[in-house]
């Protein structure tokens, strides 16, 4: 929702300052889908409203995973570019949105569909949390069968991260602008330990967010443990290698002492022997801090047949896990989701 232009249609229509919390309420905390249903503002000034839309882009395609644990849309902007969002349920009556902070991306990370297709331009802080608001209508409406038989009275979103198409902090003008619009009290209002960012690692990124906005959680893809492998898959290596991604993350444990996330997608062969996991145990373990980090582990997601990348099997995965445990790891593996919807980032938009 464009906030500044509604407070213009507002001003034009001598209208008193409460109406803004009238329209915030019915459209970011009720998911009302258009203006005409707001029922608290009189009817003059809906007929007003009703001309403009809600959402920033129009939904071109969602496509629902065969379990109904995920969804992914693919949407249109204004200016013809498409940027992908996810819902997913890892668990009854819990879902998060994946939301995107780009049009493309360009860090070039070898794996990522979206890093394949170059970058195009930042979102705007609406088009950012209009990504979560059209998911909370779309479960609002209960468009689809699969997605019916999951859903009831207890219908909520829990959890935004952004992890979508982009690296958020060389958008962090309008990331931040977003995160306050989704944790405003008087907006979206999720509680800043429900809203995760996720970084490459850019110099200077996390200490943007322990500065502006330090009680959201941190994501750190890692992905490898070594800066030979890092440098090979993901270019943004290079300006900020795992050492120095070391410092900037001990800067931030010394002012927050949260815990950080490294996420570790998990490639047959490239990263996920025996050997794979004792480096990754070596860099844990050089933290001041090591309980701080939690390891999560994500097999890879195929993005077609010649996908030169290929994922590690469950019992490789539960193999790396189980040996970081054994050396007192935080560790999980993350359920693989939405494999039947294209579900890794950039698979869909990147399509002709
Ligand atoms: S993995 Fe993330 S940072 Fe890397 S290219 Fe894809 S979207 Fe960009």
């Amino acid at each position: 929702m464009n906030i500044q232009k509604i407070e213009q249609i507002l001003k034009d229509q001598k209208q008193p300052k409460f109406r803004l919390g009238q329209i915030k309420k019915a459209v970011y905390r009720d998911g009302i889908s258009s203006f005409a249903e707001i029922s608290t503002i009189p009817k003059e000034l809906r007929s007003v409203l009703e001309k403009e839309k809600i959402l920033s882009f129009e939904v071109e395609k969602v496509l629902v995973s065969k379990d109904g644990n995920s969804a992914k849309a693919l949407l249109k902007l204004d200016d013809a570019s498409k940027i992908e969002t996810v819902l997913i349920s890892p668990k009854e009556n819990i879902w998060s949105v994946c939301i995107s902070s780009q049009v493309g991306c360009p860090m070039n990370c070898a794996f990522c569909a979206t890093g394949q297709t170059g970058f195009k331009r930042n979102l705007t802080a609406e088009e950012i949390v209009d990504q979560v608001l059209f998911w909370k209508q779309y479960l609002m409406k209960h468009e689809t069968c699969n997605m019916k038989q999951k859903i009831n009275s207890k219908l909520k979103l829990s959890n935004v991260v952004y992890m979508g198409m982009g690296e958020p902090f060389l958008n962090w003008g309008e990331v931040l602008e977003s995160l306050k619009i989704l944790s405003d009290p008087k907006g979206m209002a999720f509680g800043s330990r429900s809203i995760s960012i996720s970084t490459v690692g850019i110099p200077g990124g996390i200490e943007k967010l322990t500065q502006d906005f330090p009680q959201v959680n941190l994501a750190v893809s890692l992905h490898f443990s070594k800066d030979k492998n890092r440098n090979e898959f993901m270019p943004a290596n290079k300006n900020l290698n795992l050492e120095k991604l070391k410092v900037e993350l001990e800067k931030y444990f010394e002012k927050s002492s949260r815990k950080v996330f490294l996420e570790y997608i998990m490639f047959s062969g490239l990263n996920d022997s025996e050997k794979d996991a004792k480096n990754l145990l070596e860099y844990i373990k050089s933290f001041k801090k090591p309980q701080l980090l939690h390891v999560n582990l994500i097999r890879y997601n195929s993005t077609d047949s010649k996908d030169k990348f290929i994922s590690s099997s469950a019992e490789q995965a539960v193999k790396f896990r189980n040996y970081l445990l054994g050396n007192k790891i935080n560790c999980t593996i993350r359920r693989s989701l939405g494999t039947d919807i294209e579900g890794a980032c950039g698979q869909l938009a990147g399509k002709k």
